[in-house]
């Protein structure tokens, strides 16, 4: 909301012509610049690589389903002579086991029978739509803005916890390169997606919640965004009416897939100084930084971070846990004592959502808490801050603390790290034992419990939710 109604003097973009960067020891880290590789690139980037994959066929089928793109950055990092068994092959090349061998049959079915392209993007629709595309009762989370004569629904903002906004603008609506297991990639392929043509609507609906301190600045990859849009959406938060709001974080993966975005691309300086500014005007920024593995931690991704540090931002780093690319005690203990060395703080592990190829990443809960465990041991207590392993799920977000014998029974220990009711917080509940689960809801109560302490508050909240949205709109209507 601007004061009169007039915006901020706008902000111009400084392209600068892109160069190689000179680190503080003298060596230099040369400029890539982004140039991506799509679906159709699949076989000559094989072919570039000397290589006869055997599974092409079905990667390329895997790829019309989930959405694929790399940078030549990533391709550079991936070890072609092991690429099977390589973390960030996995971590972005569609693999066959994404999908079950009936539906890769039926795909191909319909390709070698030239049905038409109406046909078979309508046999992927429904393919996506079995995938639970907007996990966590996403669209629950959506908030109303009201004013003297309307009230609507922000589709591109997420309000779930108290302290806590999400952002979602439309030209964050992509990433460097994107991510196997992705868990938004229904914003880039789906229906009912989360989207903010500009941050108008942030702004009105942060003047009406002082309860909140923290906006977090997702998509996709807000890393794609250009400087003014960073600015267009940092600057009016320095305002007074905005002085509640005290913390902005940009969830990213640029520092991996794309860590010239903070170097040596056109914008970069643009970008650094608008967070400066911010920064100067007591503002906090955090880089939540998304890191699968530690192969991943490049020179020119040391470097992004030193920069990013330097103009006072702080990184924090995040990763869901997954078969095949991290689900080793060894990787996590290496990528997190690393990451603290270079001058991040590793803040959350995840569990893989319930959502798109969750079969063939997951890891069971049970081994999960081991990995977590057997990493943190091999720690100084500066590199285990991650917390975790945590489910974000509809009610909140659920650590699994521990396994424990309780009262003669074998417990998973869970623990509410946030909770759609914030009273939940921090509660402590306990559920049977067991080894084979993946998610809250393949849980049961322990101790002979029918329902979790906070069941039946959460379906009367979502309950709640919807029939007084309807009657706003309905309201707004008349
Ligand atoms: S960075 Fe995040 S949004 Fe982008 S592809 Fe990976 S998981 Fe999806």
């Amino acid at each position: 909301m601007f004061q009169n109604n007039v915006k901020p003097d706008s902000f111009k973009i400084e392209f600068k012509q892109a160069k190689d960067w000179l680190c503080s020891d003298g060596s230099t880290v040369n400029h890539k610049p982004y140039i991506k590789f799509l679906r159709t690139d699949i076989e000559s980037i094989f072919k570039s690589k000397g290589i006869k994959d055997p599974y092409l066929k079905e990667r390329l089928i895997v790829a019309q389903v989930y959405p694929f793109k790399i940078n030549q950055h990533i391709i550079d990092l991936i070890d072609w002579d092991h690429y099977h068994f390589d973390p960030l092959f996995q971590l972005t090349f569609p693999q066959p086991g994404m999908l079950l061998p009936e539906e890769i049959a039926r795909i191909e079915k319909m390709n070698e029978a030239n049905a038409t392209r109406e046909e078979i993007a309508q046999a992927i629709s429904d393919l996506r739509s079995e995938k639970n595309p907007a996990p966590a009762n996403q669209s629950s989370n959506r908030p109303m803005v009201f004013e003297d004569d309307e009230s609507y629904e922000c589709e591109g903002l997420q309000h779930k916890y108290s302290n806590t906004c999400l952002m979602f603008h439309k030209n964050a609506q992509t990433c460097h390169a994107y991510c196997t297991y992705c868990f938004r990639f229904n914003q880039f392929v789906g229906k009912d997606k989360f989207l903010e043509k500009d941050s108008d609507r942030l702004h009105k609906y942060l003047s009406q919640h002082t309860e909140i301190s923290d906006i977090l600045i997702t998509g996709g990859d807000p890393g794609t965004m250009k400087s003014d849009i960073f600015d267009s959406i940092m600057s009016p938060l320095t305002r007074p009416e905005f002085k509640h709001i005290k913390n902005i974080r940009i969830g990213t993966k640029a520092l991996t897939y794309h860590p010239y975005r903070f170097l040596t691309d056109p914008d970069a300086d643009a970008t650094l100084e608008c967070f400066r500014s911010f920064i100067d005007q007591g503002k906090h920024i955090s880089i939540m930084a998304h890191f699968s593995h530690y192969n991943e931690i490049s020179k020119a991704t040391i470097e992004a971070v030193k920069r990013l540090r330097e103009v006072g931002c702080n990184v924090r780093t995040q990763a869901p846990i997954m078969r095949y690319i991290n689900d080793n005690p060894l990787v996590w203990a290496k990528m997190w004592e690393k990451q603290v060395e270079v001058g991040m703080i590793p803040y959350y592990m995840f569990i893989a959502r319930d959502t798109g190829p969750q079969a063939y990443f997951e890891v069971p809960l049970a081994k999960a808490l081991y990995i977590y465990q057997e990493a943190r041991k091999k720690l100084s207590g500066l590199s285990h801050t991650a917390r975790g392993p945590s489910m974000s799920c509809g009610p909140g977000k659920i650590c699994v603390m521990g396994r424990e014998q309780i009262a003669g029974e074998d417990v998973f220990v869970l623990k509410f790290l946030q909770g759609r009711n914030n009273d939940w917080t921090d509660r402590v509940f306990f559920a049977k034992y067991d080894e084979k689960a993946t998610w809250i809801d393949q849980l049961e109560p322990a101790f002979g419990e029918k329902e979790f302490f906070f069941e039946k508050e959460y379906k009367e909240i979502i309950y709640s939710k919807t029939v007084k949205e309807e009657k706003q709109c309905q309201t707004s209507l008349v």
